[in-house]
């Protein structure tokens, strides 16, 4: 078995910045430089994954932190459905799959977004959500909110009410989590980081 760095007295500390009650899960995420374009501060997630008690520990809180009425936990392709299905295992709910387009074999709804460049598509099977259930939205980072906005969309046209949304990292400066809240959305985060 792996043994987990789940110890941090020994690790170095690399993100002194921060702030967030969570600096213990923050030491496990990774940041690449100019990846997948130049400018782009990627927080990689991989190497939260590889530590077993960071992994637990992250869907415990996001866990711990959803909304106690909810019916289904929906997440995010891909990363999002790392986290979304530990979650919805851990809070005993069914889980929605929001896929990129063309990915689902049934009949499918669909919502069409701005990138900065062009326009991208999420989709979910049309009898993913009975009218009127609660949907607690999960992916692991929000950014500009565009891409958690479009599936909230998406919800809401096949009659859900989006009552949460948790991701493991916020980009706060970039304000999709505070878009949200502004939607009455309850938003959980674990960890922030400054800009971009
Ligand atoms: P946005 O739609 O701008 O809120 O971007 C959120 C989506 O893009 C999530 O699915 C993230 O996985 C991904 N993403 C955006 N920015 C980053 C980043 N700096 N590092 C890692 N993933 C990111």
């Amino acid at each position: 078995m792996r043994e987990s760095r789940f110890s941090f007295a020994r690790r170095p500390a690399m993100h002194r910045h921060m702030t967030d009650a969570n600096t213990d899960l923050a030491q496990l995420i990774r940041t690449i430089p100019d990846f997948p374009k130049p400018g782009i501060q990627f927080r990689d997630i991989t190497t939260l994954l590889l530590d077993p008690a960071g992994f637990a520990t992250s869907v415990a809180r996001l866990a711990a932190a959803a909304p106690a009425d909810i019916d289904l936990v929906a997440g995010i392709e891909a990363r999002g459905f790392i986290f979304s299905s530990a979650m919805a295992h851990q809070l005993a709910r069914g889980l929605v799959l929001i896929r990129k387009t063309g990915k689902l074999p049934g009949a499918t709804v669909g919502v069409d977004y701005a990138l900065e460049y062009g326009t991208d598509r999420v989709e979910m099977h049309a009898d993913a959500c009975v009218p009127g259930h609660k949907v607690l939205l999960v992916d692991d980072l929000i950014a500009t909110g565009g891409t958690a906005l479009a599936a909230v969309r998406l919800l809401r046209e096949a009659g859900a009410e989006v009552v949460g949304a948790s991701f493991v990292i916020d980009l706060p400066d970039l304000g999709g989590a505070d878009l949200l809240r502004a939607e009455g959305i309850a938003v959980t985060t674990l960890v922030s980081y400054a800009g971009h």
